[in-house]
């Protein structure tokens, strides 16, 4: 039977989205469930298989018409064996997807979900002709992907592109998640913003950004972008210090890997036409000229169907190769 169809499966936290494609990438059916409370491996196995069966019965294609599935995953990964190390979110722990998806009888190829999600928009989205890409999603941490020569960069045991990891001040007393004190993620992202406009409010400034909340904790980062929105100055200060440390790190990545283009995702891109000026005057202060000037930052396209449309594009680099 000609193989004409992928699927993409975006393996999340609280939701397992399912896709079913052409070899040109235009979805054809979606699925979306819920993980619910209950999250271990059987489960959750059992849902990734529910998903599948569902888009595949919906459109009528025989599992035999599909080439491949990709499925993204949050890592760490070792994605030739098919390896989940761990996913905190999910309780998968040392869990061999490809073995117990073996039953299908379909190529599965795993994914770290950041690189697919930059994969998805290189090759649908925002990145489309650029070989040398780097893509960025800030929201409540910063991930990404690096792209080099059109295909993802995996390092020695598929761990690259943990972007939000890079430290970005050695003296900072912000403890990241992953453990480090003064990583990117900790000080440049949606959640950073949040935690300076609530220090704002601590220190009693005066910002129109304590009308928008009851309470102090209600502020996050869409918040204070509110207020910068309606120009207040406290906020608008705010947003200038996260642009600048965005900045900051965006020349770091600029002059290690000289892309062409940046493609920047996630809640705090919304915000883009507020932080822009301030990024690029600080990637002109600190990255070498000659790299800066090649380089553009643009939104990313895709939205919320990033992680099942990067699961897809996945699937295909693997087919098409
Ligand atoms: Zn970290």
């Amino acid at each position: 039977m000609k193989k004409e169809y992928v699927i993409g499966v975006d393996l999340g936290g609280t939701k397992i989205l399912t896709a079913l494609s052409d070899l040109e990438g235009n979805i054809l059916k979606r699925s979306r469930v819920l993980v619910g409370d209950v999250k271990d491996k059987d489960t959750v196995v059992t849902k990734i298989k529910e998903t599948i069966e569902q888009v595949i019965e919906e459109t009528e294609v025989d599992l035999e018409q599909v080439a491949g599935i990709g499925l993204g995953c949050p890592g760490p990964l070792d994605i030739e064996e098919g390896l989940i190390h761990h996913t905190p979110n999910l309780n998968l722990d040392d869990v061999n997807i490809k073995d117990e998806l073996s039953d299908l009888n379909t190529p599965i190829f795993l994914e770290n979900d950041a690189n697919a999600a930059a994969l998805g928009e290189q090759w649908f989205g925002s990145g489309k002709g650029a070989e040398n890409m780097i893509y960025i999603t800030v929201s409540t941490g910063i991930g990404g992907g690096v792209i080099i020569n059109g295909d993802i960069y995996h390092g020695t045991s598929d761990g690259a592109g943990e972007i939000g990891h890079m430290t970005l001040d050695p003296n900072s007393v912000v403890k990241c998640g992953c453990g480090n004190f003064g990583c990117w993620e900790a000080l440049a992202s949606g959640t950073a913003l949040s935690r300076l406009g609530q220090e704002a409010l601590k220190a009693e400034e005066d910002t129109m950004i304590d009308d928008l909340v009851d309470e102090i904790s209600e502020v996050d980062g869409a918040v204070v972008a509110k207020a910068a929105a309606k120009e207040d100055e406290v906020a608008l200060e705010l947003m200038n210090t996260i642009a600048e440390r965005l900045g900051t790190g965006l020349a770091s990545l600029i002059n290690i890997f000289n892309p062409s283009r940046i493609v920047f995702g996630g809640g705090v891109s919304n915000s883009w036409s507020l932080l822009e000026d301030k990024v690029w005057e600080t990637i002109e202060a600190r990255a070498m000229d000659s790299l800066a000037e090649k380089v553009e930052i643009i939104p990313a396209e895709l939205g919320s169907d990033v992680g099942v449309v990067g699961a897809i594009a996945a699937a295909l680099a693997h087919i098409k190769k």
